[in-house]
C-alpha cells in the first residue's frame, strides 16, 4: 500500500510527488501521457521539441515558493535568466518589461507618458514586496469551520492591503490615474490577462498588482524545454507511471482503490491534479461525486489557442514578446498574443540557426465546439496569428520548417482538460468561495490550478505548499 498516490504529473502534481518522496513517503504518481508537465510539458513532434503552453519560470528565487519545493526534493534546475522577461509590442511602440524598476519606467514614461507613472509602478511594486515578506497565511476549506480558521490566518494580509481590496482593478487604475489613453489601458489589461487570467473590471486591484510586478523578479528560461524540470523533479521517485491515466477511484474506509486499464493500486491518501471540473468521472462514491459535480460550475469554460513552429532563421530574438493588436482577435475575447521562442544556443530545444516557437492567445472552449466549422476556424486562426508574428517579428514564409496548431480539444485529447488557466481569483470568486487542496472526504486532496490559488509556478507552488502544511509532511 502507497502512503501517496499522486494523479496527474502537472506543477502541483510532480512537485507534491517529489517532495513528500524527498521526505520518506511511499508515493506512486501518474501520468495519462508520455511526457510530464501537462501543461508546462515540452513534447516531441516530427523530431523537433515544443513547449506544449508555458515557457516562463517565475519565482525561483530564495524566499518564493518554487525554491523552496524544489531545494526541499533535492532539485537544481538547469536555467538561464531572462531579463527583459518579455518585450510588448504595441503598434510603434516596444517596452521591454526589465526586472530594473528604473530601466523599464525610463522606457515606459517615453512610449506611454503620464505624471502619474512613477506613483502607480512604484505601487505595484510595493504591494509585491510586502506580498512575498508575508508567508503565514494558509487556507482550508473542507468544512466551514475549517474555512473560518484558515481565513483568520489572513488577516494581518487583509488588514495590510484592505484598500486594493474592494474595488475592481479598471475602477481603482482610472481614479488613480486620473485620465488614461486607450493604448496604456489595453497595455496594462494584456499584462494582466496573462498572469491573473481575468479582464481587469473582474479582479481587484491586489490581484492586478501581483500580476504587473512579476517582471522586478528573477525569471528563467529553462534549457532543453519546460518539460526538464519534471523529469529532474521526479528523477528519484521509483513509481513514476507514464501512459497511466486512471479511469476511477473508489473510496474505501481507510484508503483508495486506483484503477486504470493495466493498473490496479491501493493508497491512504489520493492527490489529485487533474482539475476539478473534470474529476467527478472519477469517482462512484455518491458523497465524492457530488462534491466535484459542484466544482464543475467553477468552469468558466476560459482556455487557449497555441500556435507551434520551427523556423530557420539568423536573426536573434527575445525569448518571449507580447503582441497587442488593436481588436481582439477571431475566436479569441483579448487582443493580445503571447509568443516565446527557444534559446537560440540551446541545442537540447532546437538545432543551431533554428527556432522553436509556441505562441499562445485566449479563447473560450465553447468556440470549439461545432464539428463542421472546427477545421475551418483552426486554419483561419493558425493563418491569422502566423501573419501576426511575421509582421511584428520579421519571419518570413520560407524561413518556416513547420507549423501547427492546438484548439482546447487538442488539450482535451492529450492532458484531459479544455479549460486552461485554472480558477482565477477574480472578486466574485475570491476567498473564501475559492476551493482549497483539501476536500470533506478524508484522505483525498487536490492541487493545481484549479484550485488554491492560482495559476502558472508561483501560483500553483503556493498551493503546494499550502497542500504540505496541510497534510503534515
Ligand atoms: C497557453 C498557456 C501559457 C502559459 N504560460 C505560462 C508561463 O509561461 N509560465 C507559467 O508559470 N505558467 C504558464 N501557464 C499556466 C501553467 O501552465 C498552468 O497553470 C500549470 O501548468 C498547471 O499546472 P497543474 O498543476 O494545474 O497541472 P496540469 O498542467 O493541469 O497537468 C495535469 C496533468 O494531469 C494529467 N492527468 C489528468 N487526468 C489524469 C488521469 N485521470 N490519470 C492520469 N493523469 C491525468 C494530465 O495529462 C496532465 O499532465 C500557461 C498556461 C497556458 C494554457
Amino acid at each position: 500500500m502507497y502512503d501517496y498516490a499522486v494523479v496527474g504529473s502537472g506543477i502541483g502534481g510532480s512537485s507534491v510527488a517529489a517532495y513528500l518522496h524527498a521526505k520518506g513517503k511511499k508515493v506512486i504518481l501518474f501520468e495519462k501521457e508520455p511526457y510530464l508537465g501537462g501543461c508546462s510539458s515540452t513534447f516531441g513532434r516530427k523530431g523537433q521539441l515544443y513547449n506544449t503552453a508555458a515557457t516562463t519560470l517565475a519565482g525561483y528565487q530564495e524566499g518564493f515558493a518554487v525554491k523552496e519545493i524544489f531545494d526541499a526534493a533535492g532539485f537544481t534546475p538547469d536555467l538561464l535568466p531572462v531579463d527583459p522577461s518579455i518585450v510588448v509590442i504595441q503598434g510603434e511602440k516596444t517596452t521591454p518589461r526589465y526586472k530594473d524598476f528604473e530601466k523599464f519606467l525610463e522606457v515606459l514614461e517615453s512610449n506611454y507618458p503620464h505624471a502619474k507613472n512613477r506613483a502607480f509602478w512604484t505601487l505595484v511594486y510595493e504591494i509585491n514586496n510586502a506580498f512575498y515578506d508575508y508567508k503565514e497565511h494558509y487556507y482550508e476549506s473542507a468544512t466551514l469551520l475549517k474555512k473560518l480558521r484558515s481565513l483568520v490566518s489572513f488577516l494581518p494580509l487583509f488588514k495590510r492591503f484592505r484598500p486594493y481590496l474592494f474595488e475592481d482593478a479598471a475602477s481603482f487604475i482610472e481614479r488613480f490615474y486620473g485620465s488614461l489613453e486607450g493604448e496604456y489601458k489595453a497595455f496594462l489589461e494584456a499584462q494582466v490577462l496573462i498572469v491573473a487570467q481575468a479582464p481587469l473590471k473582474e479582479i481587484n486591484f491586489f490581484t492586478a498588482a501581483l500580476s504587473l510586478g512579476y517582471t522586478f523578479r528573477d525569471n528563467f528560461y529553462v534549457l532543453g524545454g519546460m518539460g526538464q524540470l519534471f523529469e529532474g523533479l521526479v528523477k528519484k521517485i521509483p513509481d513514476v507511471m507514464r501512459k497511466s491515466e486512471i479511469k476511477s477511484i473508489s473510496v474505501h474506509d481507510g484508503y483508495f482503490e486506483l484503477h486504470g486499464k493495466f493498473v490496479s493500486t491501493r493508497a491512504r491518501r489520493v492527490i489529485l491534479n487533474a482539475t476539478v471540473y473534470d474529476a467527478a468521472k472519477l469517482f462512484d462514491a455518491p458523497h465524492a461525486k457530488r462534491y466535484y459535480k459542484k466544482q464543475e460550475k467553477q468552469d468558466n469554460r476560459q482556455s487557449s489557442f497555441v500556435l507551434y513552429m520551427k523556423i530557420k532563421s539568423e536573426k536573434t530574438f527575445a525569448h518571449h514578446y507580447q503582441i497587442i493588436e488593436e481588436k481582439p482577435f477571431a475566436y479569441s475575447f483579448s487582443q493580445a498574443l503571447f509568443v516565446s521562442f527557444s534559446d537560440q544556443n540551446d541545442t537540447q530545444m532546437c538545432e543551431k540557426g533554428y527556432y522553436s516557437i509556441t505562441a499562445s492567445i485566449h479563447t473560450n472552449a465553447d468556440f470549439w465546439n461545432d464539428p463542421l466549422e472546427y477545421p475551418r476556424k483552426k486554419q483561419e486562426l493558425q493563418d491569422i496569428l502566423k501573419e501576426i508574428i511575421f509582421m511584428r517579428l520579421g519571419i518570413e514564409e520560407n524561413e518556416v520548417v513547420a507549423c501547427f496548431s492546438a484548439t482546447p480539444k487538442t488539450f482535451m485529447r492529450y492532458i484531459k482538460r479544455e479549460q486552461l488557466g485554472g480558477n482565477a481569483m477574480r472578486m466574485k470568486n475570491f476567498l473564501p468561495t475559492l476551493s482549497g487542496n483539501d476536500t470533506p472526504i478524508e484522505g483525498l486532496y487536490q492541487v493545481g490550478d484549479s484550485v488554491y490559488p492560482a495559476q502558472g509556478w508561483p501560483g500553483v507552488m503556493m498551493g503546494v505548499k499550502n497542500l504540505i502544511r496541510l497534510l503534515d509532511a
